[in-house]
């Protein structure tokens, strides 16, 4: 049976787990990087890259912006426009420009600068089943005899945690979730360099989105929060066909040559204070519930909190304490760095679920 000892293990390499191996390249911390998947892997999601993260990697790695301008399939967005049932839009000129990439390209290109930039042992292909807590920390793969342990460990697993799990650890009270379904398309009518969301009354609080990724290929999908789903009962992916092919909805999708599957997963919503780490370990981007609850998107927030928890896991070997009481300095770095926006944004979505008359009041006056 063979066994591996590392300083820190981090499991999941989505956007939350690349951004925390970068930014421990110069720690001299022995770090491993584990992720069931072997890239490039499949992921659900609208393919936005918001300019927050695109900014906050460029700010962080030095050798991000020369490796970026080199990735070819990526689309420049410098709008995004918010259209109503009764015609009106609300537009948004993008001073950072965010850009649309696949998730298989985008997390493929993450690792990639992981494997290139910093001297982190990345083993991919491998399910950990459970994280358990002894002296140290050990995980216990699905398959395989391999011992595997840290003294602190970073959970980026994403949705239904697994690190989240084994501790019986509950980030939030009583969290929330959104229910979003996406598929490939093609023969769109509409500009190549804005997202456009669509927004109908009766799917409230949920919309439509439409972003383009270069070639004429569009990411269409449709997202609401799970469980005002579960209320109406509707089968999500039933409706994203139904408006791609309701002739009286905006007219834009009614050529709309289908590319793929239609896929479905759940985005964890924050905006409530949580609780983000405990006894040797912290927790990050979607495995702690940080993805926006108004627009739903946790790219940027996955990255944040990955770099903040690279941060943190620093001072816990500097100051040789990994407890529960002193990994709260990482919950107050969350709170004021992240939460607080994803508050105000919780609030905003309630407003407009409740008052949905308010887009078109914003379409008259605000820009
Ligand atoms: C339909 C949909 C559309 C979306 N659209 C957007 C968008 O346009 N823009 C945006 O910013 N966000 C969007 N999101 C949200 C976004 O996908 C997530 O917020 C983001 O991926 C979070 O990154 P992460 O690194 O925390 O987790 P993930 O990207 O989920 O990465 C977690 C990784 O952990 C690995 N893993 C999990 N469990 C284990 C285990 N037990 N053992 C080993 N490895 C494990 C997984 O294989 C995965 O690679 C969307 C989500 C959905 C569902």
């Amino acid at each position: 049976m063979s066994s591996h000892h590392y300083d820190i293990t981090i499991i999941g390499a989505g956007p939350a787990g690349c951004a925390a191996a970068l930014a421990l390249r110069e720690s001299r911390l022995k770090v491993a990087l584990l992720d069931k998947a072997v890239f490039p892997r499949k992921k659900t999601c609208g393919d936005a890259i918001p300019g927050p993260a695109i900014k906050a990697l460029h700010s962080a790695f030095p050798f991000f912006q020369g490796e970026f301008q080199k990735l070819k399939e990526k689309q420049k967005i410098k709008n995004s426009s918010i259209f109503l049932e009764n015609g009106r839009s609300i537009d948004y000129h993008w001073k950072d420009p965010a850009y649309n990439i696949r998730r298989s390209i985008w997390d493929e290109f993450l690792l990639e600068l992981v494997q290139k930039h910093s001297p982190t042992e990345l083993i991919t292909g491998i399910q950990i089943d459970r994280v358990e807590q002894e002296e140290s920390l050990k995980l216990i793969p699905a398959t395989g005899h391999a011992i595997i342990s840290s003294k602190m460990h970073i959970g980026c697993d994403g949705a239904g945690s697994v690190t989240a799990k084994s501790f019986n650890h509950r980030v939030l009270d009583s969290p929330e979730t959104v229910m979003a379904v996406r598929a490939y398309y093609r023969g769109l009518k509409l500009s190549g360099e804005t997202n456009h969301f669509y927004v109908f009354k009766k799917h409230l609080p949920g919309y439509f989105w439409a972003f383009p990724l270069g070639d004429g290929i569009f990411n269409l999908g449709f997202g609401m929060k799970a469980r005002r789903h579960g209320k109406t009962g509707i089968n999500i992916k039933d409706v994203l066909t139904e408006i791609i092919n309701d002739k009286d909805s905006f007219h834009l999708f009614n050529h709309a040559e289908q590319l793929s599957e239609v896929s479905s997963a759940i985005i964890p919503i924050g905006g409530k204070r949580g609780q983000y780490s405990g006894n040797r370990f912290v927790l990050t981007g979607d495995a702690a519930h940080l993805a926006d609850p108004l627009q739903g998107h946790g790219i940027d927030k996955a990255v944040f909190s990955g770099i903040l928890a690279a941060s943190h896991a620093i001072s816990c070997f500097n100051a040789n304490d990994f407890s529960a009481a002193f990994n709260l300095k990482y919950d107050k770095m969350i709170r004021t760095g992240i939460e607080k926006e994803l508050r105000k944004n919780r609030y905003r979505q309630i407003m407009l679920s409740k008052c949905p008359g308010l887009l078109n009041i914003y379409s008259l006056f605000g820009k």
